[in-house]
């Protein structure tokens, strides 16, 4: 009897090991898992964001997703790659996962111009962009960073166009015009002046000639100045210019097309070096700009393509007046262009109702203008006209910059 009891609890005890071995085996066999929902790599954009498709956990039959713990430094608004990490616990056993998400940036910037993509301004008023700014998904403000193109001449009614573009530190690029027209009736309407002025002096065979007429007769004129040497005799024209109560303005130190119209800094160079000489030569303040050839010369475009834009916008932004002419002399057209050309032409440009800006020149060849200018002035006295020197603030006439 004893002895059958043994042998049975011999079996318990065999059978229990048996039970205790296979689940350490069961145990020793199972590894925790991790499944993923979704895809294992993410693509996603900044402006998207990353949304977790979830995943979940499994030991044996055991759920364990709630053991699960996410671990990502990912930044949504950053451009990158990075990666998510799953890791479960359970039973001392460790599982692992990793998901990749990449974040990429194709918006662009957004630019808004304030007061609005259309706008008109009166023609003859003074034109200021009213400002725009620029917003990026992932760069923030990079309202710096745009730039702009575009002229607005509000002397020349028309539909002008300014462009803005700004591109983000991803490449994506935006851009924006803003339509600018301008129209109406000028503001003061001008009546019988003329503005005489002289380019490309001072000359000694010329210039004592031109002053000496302009004194006679009391009328005032405007002088685009080149490069004078800073010698004794053109800095003493240039003051009795400032003493008989003419106007100067730069038309810049060297004349040569192939020269200035390299670059925008070359020829702010060539502006700023006589504006020195002309502060410290004469005490004056130039303000007021004459381009070689006019804004609207052909020259510059094959020198440097584009540049008359660029540098229209350039000297204004500096703070300088920039005048064409609306009435043509004639006497630049060639050398020894008679004095009674040059007067017909005069008669023939001037108009009534508006500023006349007569374009003429005193360099040394110009002998036939010297003499063709009293018969100008008389002219004009008898037809009601008045005189005056170009001033800061007062008119100027634009033509079509045409690079
Ligand atoms: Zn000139």
């Amino acid at each position: 009897m004893k002895r059958r009891f043994a042998l049975a609890a011999l079996i318990v005890f065999v059978f229990l090991i048996l039970i205790a071995l296979s689940l350490g085996a069961i145990w020793y066999i199972t590894e925790p898992v991790i499944t993923l929902r979704g895809e294992e790599t993410i693509e996603t954009s900044v402006k998207e964001g990353y949304h977790e498709p979830g995943y979940s956990a499994k030991f044996r039959f055991v759920d364990i997703t709630d053991r699960v713990e996410v671990t990502a430094d990912l930044d949504e608004k950053k451009p990158g790659e990075y990666s998510v990490d799953y890791s479960v616990c359970f039973l001392k056993k460790t599982a692992n996962a990793t998901r990749t998400v990449i974040v990429t940036d194709k918006e662009p910037p957004v630019i808004t111009l304030n007061g609005g993509d259309t706008i008109k301004v009166l023609t003859n008023s003074s034109f200021e962009d009213p400002g725009y700014s620029a917003q990026d998904d992932s760069d923030g403000d990079v309202t710096a960073s745009v730039e702009t193109k575009g002229i607005v001449d509000t002397y020349d009614p028309g539909t002008y166009s300014i462009s803005y573009r700004v591109s983000d530190s991803h490449g994506n690029e935006a851009t924006k015009v803003r339509t600018v027209i301008v129209e109406g009736e000028p503001e003061v309407k001008p009546e019988k002046v003329i503005y005489l002025t002289f380019d490309d002096g001072p000359s000694e065979a010329v210039t004592p000639e031109i002053l000496r007429i302009l004194k006679e007769y009391d009328v005032p004129a405007t002088f685009f100045i080149i490069g004078y040497y800073r010698s004794e005799e053109n800095i003493d024209l240039l003051k009795e210019m400032l003493a008989q109560g003419h106007t100067i303005g730069i038309h810049g130190y060297s004349h040569e097309y192939g020269e200035i119209y390299e670059s925008v800094p070359v020829f702010m160079d060539n502006i700023r070096s006589l504006e020195d000489n002309i502060r410290s030569d004469l005490n004056y303040e130039p303000f007021m700009i004459r381009f070689p050839g006019g804004s609207s010369n052909t020259v510059s475009k094959d020198i440097c393509e584009g540049i008359m834009s660029k540098l229209v916008a350039e000297v204004q932004k500096e703070g300088y007046y920039y005048t064409d002419w609306n009435v043509d002399s004639g006497d630049a057209s060639g050398n020894g262009i008679s004095a009674e050309q040059i007067v017909s032409s005069v008669k023939r440009g001037c108009k009534k109702n508006r500023y006349n800006i007569v374009l003429m020149h005193d360099s040394g060849a110009k002998g036939t203008t010297a003499e063709a200018l009293p018969q100008i002035i008389e002219w004009a006295k008898e037809e009601g006209y008045t005189f005056a020197a170009m001033e800061k603030g007062g008119p100027t006439v634009h033509q079509r910059v045409a690079n």
